[in-house]
């Protein structure tokens, strides 16, 4: 199913070859890439066929790493090899410590992005070299510089950036659908995801899509839901959720997670732990639930009203809301919302794939696809970008002196004139910081410059600082010394744990030594990941009987040469972990050990490939 490649007439003489360009939205909780083809942005479905992969990372001993749906199910089963949320870290020191390495978030997000690019490669037929990724309105220099990298580190060239609230613009204006007839309109993005809430307001007329403010919480997202609800569950069982064993807390995340989603569809619902003979269940209803998480609700609104006061903005100005985000999916936020946001403006059309349709998009555009490429779209700085001034009533702790405010649009350049602080000042020392915070000490330190002055008095000597800030999120300062015209500029590198090319070649060799499951391999994987988990999760007789099961499986793999054999027990197998699953997610209260030994006996179908598991199970037991 091969895609030409795109081809570029360069002054009607050179034809240049293009690789493939493709969007991602590399998210939190889940990511998804998408591609222009025919005109539109589609999505990019992974190897097992689903378009979101979940942005979870694990590794065992044999040098695999699994990324997605397989990485998820080994968050229970190999909590210890398993990460997941490291996004919220890109661009800080933190590391992680699985299988006996250490890697940062950016090779973690490496790996979620090679798996992307392997699937895309596969989908479309031809390789894939360039991706535009996505990133939250507010994700500072260093965050941004680290997405780059990972993208790098999987082999891709990542020119581009965009900001998720402008890519969730992209694709509600439609330009998914040529032909549209598009009128002038100001959207509110609320774009609710796992880990994070971003708000942004964005000005759109003819083909231009201006953000006009951001604003968010970078620590609220649907696993505080998550969160309350296990806490919730905790409290009644007389638990105490942080002093458990790490697996049985993602059991009942897990469990959480699931009950939280089941509320979109029912008012009431039962959320089952089952571990290891622990069973325990909780009713749970969306009225108990939006009680519970009072606190979360009144977080909300708060970026809401934030970016309407910094676009002077009221509500009736808004033309559109967006709902973006697997959170905007519970009834409870949207009902909420609606006391804030007439409710005729509320458009929740694919939430989850919005941002990635508008990534995709941008993919076109840059690909000059001939459909789009009139579309400009703008930027704006997310956080104010200043200097420290000296605090006439605490010397110790300067002030932070605006120079571009933040929801300035990109390029942008301003200029501001200090003096000397103090008597026979040799040189004026210029600090660039990023942040809101009174105290430059509360924001973050993007470098300094120093430059030489006259010899005066306080005050007399004066220098000119200009900001530019780039499309790409460089900021570049120039200093001018006002009385001998001597000037300095310097490129504001941020970050000194950012990788350095040195750095990243051997990166790159590491990552590469790491195996993914052959796609083709995936499915079986997947069903192994999953029987590994339950296995984990359950006791007894039904332990027993999926560990047996799962030997099967291997001894079948390892062994058996008809793919017709393999397949008719795979289907077998998917039937009986499915039906397991479910069993230990609906227990009824008065669960008994013997109940899950019966429970699989009753199961037993009539079917050849069965047969020939009995055959194999009793050989396996006299050998
Ligand atoms: P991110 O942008 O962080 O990657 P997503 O937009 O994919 O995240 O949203 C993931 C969040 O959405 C998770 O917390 C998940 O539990 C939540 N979610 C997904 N589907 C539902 C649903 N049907 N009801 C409630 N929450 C949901
Ligand atoms: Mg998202």
């Amino acid at each position: 199913m091969g895609i030409p490649r795109q081809l570029t007439a360069q002054r009607g003489k050179e034809v240049e070859i293009m690789g493939r360009i493709i969007g991602i939205d590399l998210g939190t909780t889940n990511s998804l890439a998408a591609v222009w083809q025919e005109g539109r942005s589609r999505l990019i479905p992974n190897s097992l066929g689903e378009y979101l992969t979940p942005s979870v990372v694990s590794f065992d001993d044999k040098g695999m790493v699994y990324v997605g749906k397989i990485a998820k199910e080994r968050l229970i089963s190999h909590p210890e090899q398993t990460a997941s949320v490291f996004k919220r870290f890109m661009g800080t020191e933190k590391t992680y410590f699985l299988g006996g390495k250490s890697y940062r978030p950016e090779e973690l997000s490496a790996l979620v992005l090679r798996k992307l690019k392997e699937d895309a490669d596969r989908y479309l037929g031809d390789k894939v070299d360039e991706a535009i990724i996505s990133v939250p309105a507010y994700f500072n220099d260093m965050a941004r510089k680290a997405t780059k990298d990972a993208g790098a580190l999987a082999g891709l060239h990542v020119e581009r950036i965009i900001n998720e609230p402008s890519a969730a613009a992209l694709a509600c204006r439609g330009w998914n659908q040529s032909s549209m007839q598009r009128a002038d309109e100001t959207l509110l993005v609320f774009d609710f995801g796992g880990g994070t809430l971003d708000v942004s307001l964005v000005d759109c007329f003819e083909n231009v899509i201006e953000i006009a403010a951001v604003s968010g919480d970078n620590h609220l997202g649907g696993s505080d839901f998550d969160r309350v609800i296990a806490e919730l569950f905790c409290s009644e069982n007389l638990l105490v959720l942080d002093e458990l064993p790490l697996k049985r807390q993602r059991v009942i995340f897990e469990s959480a997670a699931k009950a939280k989603c089941a509320l979109t569809k029912e008012e009431h619902t039962v959320m089952t732990v089952s571990d290891e003979g622990y069973h325990k269940q909780m009713e749970l209803s969306s009225r108990k639930l939006i009680q519970s998480s009072m606190h979360l609700f009144h977080r909300m609104i708060v970026p809401v009203q934030s970016v309407l006061n910094d676009a002077r903005k009221k509500t009736l100005e808004i033309s559109k809301v967006a709902l973006v985000g697997g959170s905007c999916k519970m009834p409870a936020v949207q009902q909420y919302l609606r006391r804030f946001l007439p409710e005729s403006q509320m458009s929740v059309s694919n939430p989850d794939y919005v941002v990635a349709l508008g990534v995709g998009i941008y993919a076109g555009i840059k690909e000059r696809s001939e459909d789009i490429k009139d579309i400009l779209l703008t930027d704006i700085c997310p956080f104010t970008l200043g200097t420290g001034v000296q605090n006439g009533a605490d010397a110790a702790n300067p002030i932070m002196a605006p120079i571009i405010e933040r929801n300035s649009t990109l390029p942008c350049s301003r200029v501001q004139r200090f003096q000397t602080a103090g008597d026979f000042q040799k040189t004026v020392k210029i600090d660039v910081y990023q942040g809101e915070e009174y105290y430059v000490k509360d924001n973050i330190c993007l470098g300094e410059m120093n430059v030489e002055v006259p010899i005066a008095l306080k005050g007399q000597e004066s220098v000119t600082v200009r900001y530019t800030y780039d499309i790409n999120g460089i900021l570049i300062v120039d200093v001018k010394v006002d009385s001998t015209g001597r000037e300095a500029s310097q490129i504001m590198m941020t970050g000194t744990n950012t990788i350095t090319p040195k750095e990243m070649e051997s990166l790159v060799k590491e990552l590469e030594r790491l195996k993914m499951p052959p796609a083709e391999n995936e499915e079986f994987q997947m069903l192994f990941a999953l029987g590994e988990r339950l296995f984990a999760q359950s006791t007894g007789g039904l332990r027993e009987e999926i560990s047996r099961r799962l030997q099967y499986f291997q001894y079948l793999m390892d062994k058996e040469q008809d793919p017709y054999r393999i397949m008719k027990w795979k289907v077998n197998l998917q039937g009986f972990l499915e039906s397991a699953g479910e069993y230990l997610d609906t227990m009824e209260f008065s669960w008994q050990q013997e109940d899950d030994d019966s429970w699989y006996q009753e199961r037993k179908e009539d079917e050849e490939s069965e047969e020939e598991y009995i055959r194999w199970y009793d050989g396996h037991l006299t050998s």
